[in-house]
């Protein structure tokens, strides 16, 4: 720096000591929860932040509040929790799919068949017919729905629908012509073709004739998901296999400013990481909205469509033993690349044997790639009790969803047999391991409601509280666990620890005021709290009733 910066810089301090420093906002009158960085609960009565909107210090009861402030507003002891964070999530996805048909709610094909034909009619434009949410397990069908099915509701257009899992598509006769399917197509490595029904790699032959989303249907879905998770209490969320054309829309929304949660995002591929971060993870975008931290990598598919790779074959279909989707070589090099340019690895594995072959992939890695790497696997959902300390040698996370255990636990049982559940979706073994646990949702794949996943995760019970003592209730651990796993271990799980997660010094001041105190409510309770509004960055960006916050500090300023 020449002598003439230095002089202007030397002019600039001097004009910042000058002005008086801008004063502090106080949030009071909470009955403030949170957890401290040892998972203990604490109770604050106020928040003092930062102009920008950082928290400078949790007060107390009997702590002076200062004299002079910028602002500040009373919450009436109102509860204040910190935001939940969702550690994976499609956003994307989840926008798209409050636009188009939702079967996720259906109890029999006839249901479904009923709510196909409400949409169509509602939407005589649309020239194809795209949804999901189905699930032929809670149908009781015993067998995947046909195109058959399908034609008989909708014929002169294209219907693609997409299971609960996304790991497979079921369509009607006019989707596979427009798709060029024809009686001879077979499935590729990986696939199935089953009757109009197109499992795990066989999707992408349909998936490639689907119209394109234009560019403002999908700020508009941006838009609409955004405000879906806002509204549950969740602040931040990780973005699994954000495509370039998502990265886009999300910039979009920070460029106008209409970006009003923080994202961290797992490119779907090392080009889209590159592309949009270059050799390395981007710096925190739009004041800590936005960033660009890794990549997401499939080991293999899911267990309701026996997609996931288990070391021995399925109990309900003693043939198959599900997919590895990469072989050890594959998998170890495309992991290698990532890390190589210093990406996050965020790895999807749900059968036994898919997580033994990224555990020993990270195994072989971490000769190589030293330092704080914070390996992820997505879901973890069915491991070998021999493999689970292998997890915290390498001090690998293990990103779940309790939502899942519930609504998986009779397809997981009828897909494992009994005597195979001891490492299902076993949070509690985790945590016995000292295996860091970050919990999401994996919206919209499942209810992404985190006081329904809270309840879930120490109860190991579904929403009629069944069954009785819960499903495998060994491993169910504590309400504060739970709740750290949804707030600092889902931070931690994606760098982002000293952003959010704790409602720490330092930390954005991302909270959300509810109606009941989920420390000593019952699990029934517990899941029916109300989020009445969500702060992130201290400011209000969704209030009960008003739809989205207008992005202002609300209440009495003065
Ligand atoms: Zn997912």
């Amino acid at each position: 720096m020449g002598w003439t910066a230095r002089l202007v810089g030397a002019a600039m301090a001097a004009l910042i000591v000058a002005t008086p420093a801008l004063a502090d906002a106080l949030i009071d009158n909470v009955d403030g929860i949170a957890l401290d960085r040892d998972g203990k609960v604490i109770h604050f009565t106020g928040l003092l932040l930062t102009p920008e909107g950082r928290i400078t210090k949790l007060l107390g009861d009997h702590d002076k509040r200062p004299d002079k402030l910028d602002w500040r507003t009373d919450m009436h002891g109102k509860v204040m929790l910190p935001g939940f964070i969702d550690a994976h999530g499609h956003i994307m996805d989840l926008g798209f799919r409050s636009m188009e048909v939702d079967l996720s709610d259906t109890h029999s094909l006839a249901e479904a068949k009923a709510k196909i034909a409400a949409y169509v009619a509602a939407n005589p434009d649309r020239k194809w017919i795209i949804g999901g949410g189905w699930n032929q397990e809670l149908w009781g069908l015993g067998h995947f729905p046909t195109a058959a099915d399908l034609d008989s509701v909708v014929s002169d257009r294209p219907v693609v629908l997409d299971r609960i899992d996304s790991h497979a598509v079921w369509v009607n006769s006019a989707a596979m012509k427009a798709a060029g399917i024809t009686a001879s197509t077979k499935a590729p490595a990986g696939g199935q073709i089953v009757d109009g029904v197109f499992v795990d790699t066989a999707k992408r032959l349909i998936e490639k004739a689907l119209p394109q989303p234009l560019a403002r249907e999908r700020d508009v879905a941006f838009i609409k998901a955004q405000q879906l998770l806002l509204s549950n209490g969740i602040t931040a969320t990780d973005d699994m296999r954000t495509t370039l054309p998502d990265w886009l829309t999300i910039r979009r929304a920070g460029d106008a400013g209409n970006l009003r949660m923080r994202i961290v995002s797992y490119a779907d591929s090392i080009e889209t990481a590159n592309l949009t971060a270059g050799n390395g993870p981007s710096p925190w975008l739009y004041d800590g909205k936005l960033r660009m931290v890794g990549v997401k990598v499939f080991a293999d598919g899911a267990l309701g469509s026996r997609g996931a790779c288990l070391k021995a074959p399925y109990a309900d279909d003693p043939k198959n033993s599900g997919s590895c989707l990469l072989s050890d070589d594959q998998l170890r090099n495309t992991m290698s690349r990532a890390a190589m340019d210093g990406f996050q690895v965020a790895v999807h594995a749900i059968g036994d044997k898919a997580n033994a072959e990224v555990l020993s992939a990270i195994d072989a890695l971490s000769d190589t790639y030293k330092g704080d790497r914070r390996w992820r696997i997505e879901h973890a959902q069915i491991v070998d009790p021999a493999d689970l300390p292998k997890f915290a040698e390498h001090g690998v996370i293990a990103s779940m969803q309790p939502i899942h255990a519930v609504s998986d636990m009779h397809m997981a049982e009828a897909r494992l047999g009994p005597d195979r559940l001891a490492g299902a979706y076993a949070w509690k073994s985790m945590l016995d391991n000292h295996v860091p646990l970050a919990f999401g949702s994996d919206y919209p794949n499942d209810d992404f409601n985190p006081f329904h996943g809270w309840a879930a995760a120490f109860t190991r019970q579904d929403a009629n509280d069944l069954p009785f003592g819960g499903w495998q209730p060994q491993q169910a651990i504590t309400r504060e666990q739970a709740w750290r796993a949804y707030t600092q271990g889902a931070a931690y799980a994606s760098f982002s620890e000293e952003q959010y997660g704790t409602l720490a010094p330092g930390e954005w001041a991302d909270f959300i005021i509810v109606d009941t105190d989920p420390t000593f409510a019952s699990p029934g309770q517990l899941r029916n709290i109300k989020v009445e509004q969500t702060w992130v960055g201290g400011r209000m960006m969704w209030a009960r009733g008003q739809g989205q916050g207008d992005a202002d500090r609300g209440g009495d300023t003065r």
